[in-house]
Formats: C-alpha cells, sequence, structure tokens
C-alpha cells in the first residue's frame, strides 16, 4: 500500500500540468488512476508491482521521467513495466501506433495487464469525454487499432477482454454512421 500510494504521488506531481484531451479538461492523473482500478476491478489479486507500473504508466512517455529514475525511487520491476508500455516519442505518430501492435505478444504478462487497462480506459473516453476535435471517423479508427494492440493481451484477463468489447461495441454504436450493423 505504500509503495501504491507513492507511485499516485510521483505521478501526480510529474503530470500535474497535463490535462485529459476531452471537453471536460479532468486532470490527468485521474487516468493512471482509472487505469489501475479496471485492473484491480477485473484482477483483485494483481501484485502491487503492476498497479504501481499502472500508475506510472505514462510518465516516462508523458512527462520525460526515465526508467532509470523509476528504478531509484520504486524498483527494477515497476521500472521495466512503465518502459515496456511506453512509446519512444522520437517516432512518428503512426511508427509509434505500429509498433505498439507489434510489440503487444512479446510484452511480459504485467505490461499486458496494464496495456489492456489503459485501451479499456481510453477507448471508454470516447463515450464520456471525447477528445476535442475528433471526428467519428478518427474515434472509430482508434476503437480499431486499440482492438488490434490488445489482441494478444486478452489471455492475462477474460474479465477486461469483456469490458474492452463491450465499451467497444458501445463506442461503435453511438458514432457509427450504420448504426443499424452493429447494434
Ligand atoms: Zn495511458
Amino acid at each position: 500500500m505504500q509503495l501504491l500510494l507513492k507511485s499516485v504521488d510521483f505521478a501526480a506531481r510529474a503530470h500535474r500540468d497535463q490535462r485529459r484531451k476531452g471537453p471536460a479538461e479532468e486532470p490527468y492523473i485521474n487516468h493512471p488512476i482509472e487505469v489501475s482500478r479496471l485492473i484491480v476491478e477485473c484482477e483483485p489479486h494483481t501484485d502491487e508491482t503492476i498497479l504501481c507500473a499502472a500508475i506510472l504508466h505514462d510518465v516516462i512517455e508523458d512527462c520525460g521521467a526515465t526508467r532509470d529514475e523509476i528504478a531509484a525511487c520504486f524498483n527494477d520491476a515497476i521500472a521495466d513495466i512503465v518502459l515496456e508500455v511506453s512509446d519512444d516519442k522520437a517516432l512518428p505518430r503512426d511508427d509509434r501506433k505500429a509498433k505498439q501492435v507489434e510489440n503487444a505478444p512479446n510484452l511480459t504478462p504485467g505490461a499486458k495487464l496494464v496495456r489492456l487497462a489503459d485501451k479499456v480506459a481510453n477507448v471508454g473516453a470516447m463515450l464520456t469525454d471525447t477528445p476535442i476535435g475528433w471526428d467519428e471517423k478518427q474515434i472509430l479508427a482508434y476503437v480499431d487499432w486499440a482492438e488490434a494492440v490488445i489482441a494478444p493481451c486478452r489471455e492475462v484477463s477474460d474479465g477486461l477482454s469483456a469490458r474492452f468489447d463491450a465499451i467497444a461495441r458501445d463506442v461503435r454504436a453511438v458514432h457509427s454512421d450504420d448504426k443499424e450493423a452493429v447494434i
């Protein structure tokens, strides 16, 4: 519990100037908190290491924290999972997205759990707090991409996989032009 709260403290400070992309402009920290909450709801016996990594999962990618910094503040196991789920921001956006699909089968089980819960949260946001400026086409393309990323991650949690499917179905129903086809 101590380590988990330390990770919330670390992530809240790291993300202090960031907001989610939706009109609610939620503080960014709400997102990693939701990701770890989804994991414990669906997989209640998850190790604290993975929950800490879920809380910290965007601090390398979005805040410039380093793997070594996380290893020093926490431990190598947490730092390695965070690194596994971090995109290389030096790459163009399309390359980063392609790499997530490509690398998903090689993730460790802990990283797969974080990846899966992250996509449940992000696809869920397409219903509750759609990113400003996104059109239907972009939203549907995002759901398709997220589905491809999580395909090899499903094995780590039936519960999270089922949540993903239910949310993806709802997003497609709400945002599709051809609503009859998806209901
Ligand atoms: Zn995330």
